[in-house]
C-alpha cells in the first residue's frame, strides 16, 4: 500500500501541467493534454462534489482565445509562429465590416516587422502627414507629421488603415500558419479547475458544449463576459456627449490627404483621409439627440461646422454612433485566465490608442505563455504581464481622458483652450524638432517601457532594462542590416555593439543563446547604447538586461532565476533567417 501510494503521489506529480527543472540546463514540460485522463480520475474519486462542469467535449488546448478583433488575432498569430497550440473562438459569424480603428501606430508596425508583415501593411494603408488645426472655420495652424520619428523607428509615421481590411490581413496571415478563426461560438461561463479552465461555449446552432485548456485569454471586447465571470472590477466613468463616426465620400476643403481638427465654441470634429482620394472619416459630436439615439442618422449631424469648412458631403457609406468610456479593469489576470484588450481598458479614441495597446497586450502576453508552456521559463513570468500592461493602460486612460476633456468640455476655459491655446501650443510643438520627437515617441507607443518590471535589470549609458530595444538603422555592414532583423526569430537575444568578452561568448553557447555581435558605431552612441556592453534582448523587442562588458555574472544570475532553459525554438520566418553580422553561440 505504501509503495502504491508513493507511486501515485509520482505520477501525480508528473503528470501535473507544468515545468519540472531536472539540472540547470534541463527542464521537463508536461502537456495539459497527458494529464486528462488522470485529472479527470482524480477529480472522481477525491472530489466527488467538485462543481467542475462536466467535460463533454474536452478540446484540450494549450491557449483559448475569446475574441478574434484585433488583439486576439494578433495574439493567435504570435502563439502560432512560436508553436503553441492555440484555439480561436468568436460569437460572429463574419469578421467586423466597419472601419472603427484606422491608426495603426508605429510600434504595431514594428510588431509586424518581427511577424514578418509590416511592409504589406504599409503597402496597404497610407500616411499620416500632417494636419490643419481649423478654428471658428478658418485655418489656425498646420502641423507636420512627416519624419517626426526619423531615426527613432523604421515606421516613422503613423499609418492609416482601417481595422476590417487590417483584421481581413491578420485572419489571412493566420490562416497561413495554419490556423483559423471558429467563428459562431460563444462563450457562456467559465470555470477554473486545479490545472484547467473549462469554458461553455454555445455555438451558433443553439447546442453547448464544454472546452478545456491550459490558459483563457480574454479577448472579448469591451463587454467582456470573461471580466465579469471573474468578477474584475471596471471601474472609471463614461463621457456624457454622444458620438459619431462616418465614412463619407466628399469634396472641398478638408479631402486635403490630412488630419483636420476642428474647434468650434460648441462642437468637435475630426476628419480623417481614408486611403482612397475622395474619402474621409468624420468623427464629431453629436448634440441634437430628440429622435432618440436609436433614430440618429448623418441627418441629425450639425451641418453648419461642416459647411464652414468648405467641403461637401456627397455620399455616406457608415454611420454609427457610439458613447465614450474611460475604464481600466482591476486586474488583468486571474489564475490561469487573462484580459487583453478592450477587456482590458477603453479610452476616448483621442491619439489613435484603443486597438494599439490591445495589440501590445497580446505581444507582451504571447511569448511568456509560449515559454511557460514549453518549460522555458518558470510560471511567475506569467505575473510580469499584469504588472507591466496595466501601469501603461492606467497611464494612458488618464492622459487621453485629459485630452479629451479639453477637446469636449464645454465650460469656458475649456473653449478658450481649444479654441485659443490648443492651435497655439499646437503650432510651436510641432515646430520644435526636439518636441515632435517626443510627440512622437509618445504616440507611436514606441517609448512604452517596462523599467519597473521584475523582468527588467540594470541599465548602462541611457539605455535601461525594459526599454524598447533603440533602433540602430545601420548595424551591419549590409546597407540594409538594421539590429531589428535578428527580432524576426521571436527569441531571446544577446545583442553586443563592438565586441564581445570570452565569457560572454561561452555562457552564450552554454544556454544556446544566439548572441548578435554589430560592429561599433556612431549611431549607436547616439541612441545611448554602450559600447561593448551586454543587452539580453526578449522576444518582444524590449531589454530585460543591459549590463556592463564584464558583468556577465549579472545576465548569469538573471537567467538562472527567470528562465529554465533558453533553448530557442527555430521560428525563422522563411527567407528571414538572421541578419548577416557575426552570430556566435
Ligand atoms: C468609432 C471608433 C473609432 C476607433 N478608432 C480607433 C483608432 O483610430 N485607433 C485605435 O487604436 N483604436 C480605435 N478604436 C478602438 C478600437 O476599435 C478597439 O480598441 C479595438 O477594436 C479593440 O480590439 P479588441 O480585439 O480588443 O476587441 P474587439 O475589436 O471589440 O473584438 C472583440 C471580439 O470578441 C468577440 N466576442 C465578444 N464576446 C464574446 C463571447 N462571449 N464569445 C465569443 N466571442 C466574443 C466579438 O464578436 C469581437 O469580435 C476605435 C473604436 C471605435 C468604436
Amino acid at each position: 500500500m505504501k509503495i502504491a501510494g508513493r507511486f501515485l503521489v509520482i505520477v501525480r506529480l508528473l503528470t501535473r501541467p507544468g515545468n519540472y527543472k531536472v539540472s540547470p540546463r534541463f527542464s521537463v514540460h508536461v502537456h495539459p493534454r497527458i494529464t486528462s485522463a488522470v485529472c479527470e480520475r482524480e477529480r472522481n474519486i477525491s472530489h466527488p462534489s467538485s462543481t467542475c462542469m462536466a467535460a463533454e467535449n474536452n478540446l484540450d488546448t494549450e491557449v483559448l482565445i475569446i475574441g478574434a478583433g484585433p488583439t486576439g488575432l494578433v495574439l493567435a498569430l504570435w502563439l502560432k509562429r512560436l508553436g503553441v497550440h492555440v484555439r480561436i473562438f468568436d460569437k460572429a459569424s463574419a469578421p467586423g465590416t466597419t472601419s472603427r480603428a484606422l491608426a495603426v501606430q508605429a510600434r504595431t508596425l514594428e510588431f509586424y516587422g518581427q511577424l514578418g508583415f509590416a511592409d504589406e501593411l504599409v503597402r496597404l494603408g497610407r500616411w499620416a502627414i500632417g494636419g490643419t488645426i481649423w478654428s471658428k472655420g478658418r485655418r489656425a495652424a498646420h502641423i507636420d507629421f512627416k519624419e517626426m520619428g526619423s531615426g527613432i523607428s523604421p515606421y516613422p509615421y503613423a499609418l492609416i488603415f482601417p481595422q476590417d481590411q487590417h483584421e481581413r490581413l491578420l485572419i489571412d496571415r493566420l490562416s497561413q500558419l495554419g490556423a483559423f478563426v471558429e467563428r459562431g461560438k460563444e462563450l457562456l461561463e467559465l470555470e477554473e479547475c486545479d490545472d484547467r479552465v473549462r469554458v461553455k461555449i454555445r455555438n451558433s446552432d443553439g447546442t453547448e458544449e464544454i472546452c478545456t485548456t491550459a490558459y483563457l485569454a480574454g479577448c472579448d471586447g469591451a463587454r467582456s463576459i470573461i471580466r465579469k465571470q471573474l468578477n474584475i472590477g471596471f471601474p472609471g466613468g463614461t463621457y456624457e456627449h454622444l458620438f459619431y463616426v462616418a465614412d463619407v465620400e466628399a469634396t472641398g476643403e478638408t479631402l486635403n490627404g490630412g488630419l483636420n481638427i476642428v474647434f468650434e465654441q460648441a462642437d468637435f470634429l475630426v476628419v480623417f483621409p481614408l486611403k482612397d482620394d475622395g474619402q474621409v472619416r468624420f468623427i464629431g459630436t453629436v448634440r441634437d439627440t430628440s429622435v432618440g439615439e436609436d433614430n440618429l442618422s448623418w441627418a441629425s449631424v450639425d451641418q453648419g461646422i461642416i459647411t464652414d469648412l468648405r467641403t461637401d458631403v456627397e455620399r455616406v457609406n457608415w454611420f454609427s454612433t457610439y458613447r465614450v468610456h474611460h475604464r481600466v479593469a482591476d486586474h488583468f489576470r486571474k489564475g490561469r485566465s487573462f484580459l487583453l484588450g478592450d477587456a482590458a481598458h477603453i479610452h476616448s479614441p483621442v491619439g489613435g490608442q484603443g486597438m494599439n495597446t490591445g495589440i501590445g497586450d497580446a505581444v507582451n502576453l504571447a511569448w511568456k505563455l509560449a515559454a511557460v508552456l514549453r518549460g522555458k521559463a518558470k510560471v511567475e513570468v506569467l505575473e510580469s504581464y499584469e504588472l507591466e500592461r496595466i501601469a501603461f493602460a492606467r497611464r494612458l486612460v488618464a492622459t487621453t481622458d485629459r485630452a479629451f476633456t479639453t477637446v469636449t468640455s464645454g465650460s469656458p476655459l475649456a473653449r478658450l483652450m481649444r479654441l485659443r491655446i490648443v492651435p497655439l501650443v499646437a503650432a510651436l510643438l510641432f515646430s520644435s524638432r526636439r518636441l515632435r520627437r517626443l510627440l512622437f515617441c509618445t504616440i507611436s507607443q514606441v517609448g512604452v517601457n517596462y523599467r519597473h518590471s521584475t523582468l527588467s535589470r540594470g541599465r548602462t549609458g541611457a539605455v535601461h532594462a525594459g526599454d524598447r530595444l533603440p533602433w540602430v538603422k545601420q548595424a551591419t555592414h549590409d546597407a540594409n542590416g538594421d539590429n531589428f532583423a535578428p527580432l524576426q526569430s521571436l527569441n531571446w537575444q544577446l545583442h553586443v555593439y563592438g565586441s564581445a568578452t570570452p565569457q560572454l561568448c561561452s555562457l552564450s553557447a552554454g544556454w544556446n543563446l544566439p548572441m548578435h555581435v554589430f560592429p561599433w558605431n556612431a549611431e549607436m552612441k547616439q541612441k545611448g547604447l554602450e559600447r561593448d556592453a551586454i543587452y539580453l534582448v526578449r522576444p518582444d523587442g524590449y531589454i530585460a538586461v543591459a549590463a556592463g562588458p564584464n558583468e556577465s555574472e549579472t545576465l548569469e544570475t538573471y537567467l538562472a532565476e527567470i528562465m529554465l532553459s533558453v533553448d530557442n525554438a527555430k521560428t525563422s520566418l522563411p527567407g528571414h533567417e538572421s541578419s548577416s553580422h557575426s552570430e556566435a553561440r
